[in-house]
C-alpha cells in the first residue's frame, strides 16, 4: 500500500497535476451522538483516503467530506447502514476544477497586468502573478506601501508581507494574513483586494485615513507561498505546508496547529499523513515560526487577523480550551458588530463566538497564541461559502466576498484605533 502510495506520488510528480474525476463532497449530518462518532470513526479509516474540508463538530452540525472515486461506494454504503443521513454537496469535483482552470485562463492569457488599476481582481492568480502584484503595488505607492520579508518558507520562497504605513518607528499596528491554509484561494485573492483597497482609501475614506495617521498595517498575502504553488501546479487541494516529514511518505504540516498554544492538545493531529497534522514541534514550520518572530520582535501589534475559508464564521480565541478568555464580552460584541457591519451589503449570513463553541477544539492555532502573546484583538475569520462550491468558490465571487469581508475589518481596525490598551 506504502508502495502504490509512493508510486502514485511519482506517476503526478512525472504527468503532472492530481485528478480528481468522480470524487465527490457529501455532507453528512449527525443526527445524535451515535451517529457523531461513527462519523469520527471514519477519519480513522485511512484507506478510504477521506478529505474533510469541514470537520467533525457536533450533533446537527454538518460534516463535508470529500470522497475519492475509490471508496464512494464503501462509504455510502457505511453511512446508509449506520441510517446516517448525506446529501452529495458536489457531484464531481474534477468538473468544478476544469471550469476554474478555464475562468483562469480565459483573462490571464497573454495579458500581463502593467499596474494595480489593470490587475484582474475578479480571478484567481498564480504565485508569481501575486508577487508581481505586490512589487507593483510598492511601486506605484513608495510613500504608503513598503515590502519586508520575514523569512523563508520550506522551498526558499520569500515569506513577503506589505507594510501599510504613513510613518513614525514602531507604531501600534494591526496584522491581517490570508492563505495560511493554501487550498483556500479566496482569502489570497481578498488580500490582494485589500492591498489595493488600502491605497485607495487612504486620503479618501476618514476612518481608514485616522488609522493609517496612527498605526501600521502589516498584511501577508501568501502566507503558506510552498503550499499555494502546489496548488496551482500539483494538487489543488493541497491545505499544509511542504515540508517532508521523516520517516512518512506523507508531506507538510497544518501550519494552523503549529502554534505554541495548547500545542500536541486535542484537535490536532499526530499522524503525519493527517491534514491537521501539528508538526513534530510548536513553530516547527518556518511560515510559522516567521509570524512569532515578527510578532516578537515588533511587541506593539494590536491586532491580529488570520483569514480562512470556508463556512462563513468569524472568531476569536480559545480554540484549545473551554476556559473563556478575559475579554470575552468584548470580542464577542465587537464580532457582532464585525458581521452586522459584513451582511449589511449582500445579507451574507455569518456565525460567530469563540473557536471552541462555534467550529470544533482546535489545539496550536495562530489566534490563541497571539492572544497569549497580548494582543487582545485576535480574530479568524472564515470567509464564503457555507459549503456549495466550498474552497473552490467561483471567481465571480471574489470581489463581493474582498468588499464585504473589508466591512468587518474596517470594523475591527477602527475599535482597536478607538480603544488603545
Ligand atoms: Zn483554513
Amino acid at each position: 500500500m506504502r508502495g502504490l502510495i509512493a508510486f502514485a506520488a511519482l506517476f503526478v510528480a512525472v504527468l503532472g497535476k492530481e485528478t480528481f474525476e468522480g470524487h465527490q463532497v457529501l455532507r453528512i449530518f449527525p443526527k445524535d451522538g451515535v451517529q457523531l462518532s461513527l462519523i469520527k470513526d471514519l477519519e480513522d479509516m485511512i484507506e478510504f483516503e477521506l478529505d474533510f474540508w469541514r470537520g467533525v463538530t457536533d450533533v446537527s452540525i454538518p460534516v463535508d467530506v470529500r470522497v475519492p472515486f475509490n471508496s464512494l461506494q464503501s462509504v455510502k454504503i457505511y453511512l446508509e447502514f449506520q441510517n446516517i443521513e448525506y446529501s452529495i454537496m458536489i457531484h464531481d469535483l474534477q468538473v468544478m476544477l476544469d471550469q476554474e482552470q478555464e475562468k483562469m485562463k480565459s483573462t490571464a492569457w497573454g495579458t500581463e497586468p502593467r499596474n494595480t488599476d489593470s490587475y484582474d481582481y475578479a480571478n484567481y492568480h498564480t504565485l508569481n502573478e501575486i508577487y508581481s502584484f505586490q512589487d507593483m503595488l510598492v511601486a506605484e505607492n513608495p510613500s504608503l506601501v513598503s515590502k519586508i520579508v520575514i523569512g523563508q518558507s520550506y522551498e526558499r520562497r520569500p515569506l513577503n508581507v506589505l507594510k501599510f504605513s504613513t510613518g513614525g518607528t514602531n507604531r501600534p499596528a494591526i496584522w491581517i494574513d490570508t492563505g495560511i491554509h493554501s487550498r483556500e484561494w479566496v482569502t489570497q485573492a481578498s488580500g490582494t483586494w485589500f492591498a489595493k483597497k488600502i491605497v485607495s482609501d487612504y486620503g479618501r475614506d476618514p476612518a481608514l485615513t485616522a488609522i493609517l495617521n496612527k498605526m501600521d498595517i502589516f498584511l501577508e498575502i501568501v502566507t503558506n507561498p510552498d503550499g499555494f504553488s502546489y496548488t496551482h501546479t500539483s494538487n489543488r487541494m493541497w491545505r499544509k505546508t511542504r515540508k517532508p516529514n521523516p520517516g512518512s511518505s506523507c508531506v507538510g504540516v497544518d501550519p494552523n496547529r503549529n502554534w505554541d498554544a495548547g500545542f500536541g492538545g486535542p484537535g490536532a493531529s499526530s499522524s503525519p499523513c493527517s491534514e491537521t497534522y501539528r508538526g513534530p514541534s510548536a513553530h516547527s514550520e518556518s511560515e510559522v515560526k516567521a509570524i512569532v518572530d515578527f510578532v516578537k520582535s515588533h511587541g506593539n501589534i494590536k491586532a491580529f487577523i488570520s483569514i480562512h475559508s470556508y463556512s462563513q464564521m468569524l472568531l476569536y480565541p480559545y480554540g484549545y480550551t473551554r476556559t473563556p478568555v478575559k475579554d470575552q464580552a468584548e470580542l464577542h460584541s465587537l464580532a457582532k458588530k464585525a458581521i452586522t457591519d459584513l451582511a449589511s451589503l449582500y445579507g451574507t449570513k455569518y456565525t460567530y463566538g469563540s473557536i471552541i463553541t462555534t467550529i470544533y477544539q482546535a489545539s496550536g492555532g495562530t489566534i490563541d497564541w497571539t492572544y497569549n502573546q497580548g494582543i487582545k484583538y485576535s480574530y479568524t475569520f472564515e470567509l464564503r461559502d457555507t459549503g456549495r462550491y466550498g474552497f473552490i468558490l467561483p471567481a465571480n465571487q471574489i470581489i463581493p466576498t474582498a468588499t464585504e469581508t473589508w466591512l468587518a475589518l474596517m470594523a475591527i481596525m477602527d475599535h482597536t484605533y478607538k480603544n488603545p490598551y
